[in-house]
């Protein structure tokens, strides 16, 4: 499975490099197992979670995609494992 950006709660998704500097005026940052990357293709090629801590935008993942803009309702592998915490304390 490819790894997406969902954008506001579902409002817009980023899936290829391209969407994704069109959306936020950057590029992402090139992940290591890949030579370069192709614009059309997959974000696979890129290290999106690199590249948003970079830049400081607050995000959420969940099951490999990655959640931007209204997160308040978002619930990702973060707040999962720590209501697990909150049950097995
Ligand atoms: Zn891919």
């Amino acid at each position: 499975m490819c790894q997406i950006i969902v954008i506001n709660k579902g409002e817009k998704e980023i899936s290829t490099p391209r969407q994704f500097r069109e959306h936020f005026g950057f590029e992402p940052a090139k992940d290591d197992h890949y030579e370069y990357v192709d614009e059309e293709s997959c974000l696979c090629q890129c290290d999106v979670k690199a590249t948003l801590e970079n830049f400081n935008i607050p995000f959420k993942t969940y099951c490999g995609d990655y959640y931007v803009g209204l997160l308040d309702q978002v619930i990702g592998d973060e707040d999962i494992s720590s209501i697990k915490n909150e049950i097995t304390r």
